[in-house]
């Protein structure tokens, strides 16, 4: 068993997202959640988003592969956290400042069986999901100047926030683009600036070839060695997964391209297969590990801003695949750093140890 580690570790490509490890017993803020669990239905009569019942969704925007036989449908959401029924109207007054909520929010059924854990599907049908969310981010991307962003995520079972049962992600076009996703921009393009490389590749290099020995500054002694191949979760010929050193959920996991990538939009249909069984080889060891996982992922991507265009070469498109396992308390709601209770480097070899075969 490692040993306890209490230590507030950096993000390096968004250094205010920072995280304290911290695995002593004694250090344990949070609760454990207890989880809902999930619905493992096949089908529900009175689900929208099951075959049979397609008249109950609001208006169809698309479906793959057709209508009549489809396996991901994208609906508009019924209840919109952004619309764009307005006209935007931006207003200020002192030193407050609002932006209109000018966007569209759609819901994508992600397959025709309602209760489908991700790990579950073949991955072909993940393949046509991540085809179907490059499409519609590219439509939206087009359909409107002011759209500053398209997000897209999935929450997957009611501790990650999920309201529907049947397995469906979220597309948000917003008039802004995320802070979050604006800092890593900024900070990566502040590294390439210096350093002339991409920091995500750099990264993924140093998760792949590194081994750090760390030496006591005074007698010199070897303190810890730390492998950093440690971290690596999946890797196939076009991406890997990643655990993160600064890792804010206990069991997330990061998976990026291999080769340096900006905009998801440019995937080839060729990679998506690729990224669909290291994605769903992800999902089953997580499953396997904390058994019924409940998770967010979200795609952070290149914004489409022209001052954000111009990070082609600093920037690098990952999903971020965070599970939920515990509800974060006040100590890190008051400070802002997120508080994990087992190492990342636990985690990691517990997620590698699982067998798939
Ligand atoms: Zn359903
Ligand atoms: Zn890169
Ligand atoms: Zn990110």
């Amino acid at each position: 068993m490692a040993k306890d580690v209490r230590e507030i570790r950096i993000n390096p490509i968004v250094p205010t997202e920072s995280v304290l490890v911290a695995t002593a017993r004694s250090m344990r803020p949070k609760q454990k959640e207890e989880l809902a669990p999930r619905d493992t239905r096949k089908h529900v009569d009175t689900c929208p988003f099951c075959t049979g019942n397609e008249h109950m969704t609001p208006p169809l925007i698309a479906s793959y592969p057709d209508e009549a036989h489809w396996e991901v449908r994208i609906v508009e959401n019924l209840y919109p956290v952004l619309g764009d029924e307005t006209q935007a109207q931006n207003y200020s007054f002192g030193l407050q400042q609002a932006i209109d909520g000018y966007g569209r929010h759609e819901v994508i059924v992600d397959h025709n069986v309602h209760g489908i854990a991700l790990f579950e599907m073949s991955e072909q049908h993940i393949a046509t999901l991540f085809a179907a969310y490059q499409s519609r981010m590219k439509q939206l991307y087009e359909s409107d100047k002011r759209l500053r962003y398209v997000l897209v995520f999935k929450n997957y079972g009611p501790a990650a926030g999920a309201s529907m049962g049947h397995t469906h992600s979220q597309i948000i076009a917003m008039p802004v683009v995320p802070f979050n996703i604006q800092s890593e921009v900024d900070n990566s393009r502040d590294f390439f600036q210096k350093s002339g490389q991409c920091i995500f590749c750099t990264l993924i290099n140093e998760a792949m070839t590194f081994e750090a020995t760390i030496y006591d500054k005074e007698s010199g002694e070897i303190k810890r060695k730390i492998d950093v191949g440690q971290y690596i979760i999946e890797k196939s010929d076009k991406f890997i997964a990643i655990k993160p050193f600064a890792s804010r959920y206990e069991w997330e996991v990061h998976i990026l391209p291999l080769s340096h990538q900006a905009d998801f939009l440019e995937m080839s249909s060729e990679d998506a297969l690729d990224f669909a069984s290291v994605l769903r080889r992800t999902m089953c060891r997580l499953d396997a590990v904390i058994g019924g996982a409940q998770y967010n992922y979200f795609l952070h991507s290149l914004p489409h801003t022209s001052a954000d265009a111009a990070c082609k070469d600093s920037y690098h498109w990952h999903l971020e695949i965070c599970p939920r396992t515990s509800i974060p308390a006040g100590f890190e709601l008051g400070s802002g750093l997120f508080v994990n209770t087992i190492s990342p480097e636990v985690a990691a070899a517990q997620l590698r140890d699982v067998d798939l075969t």
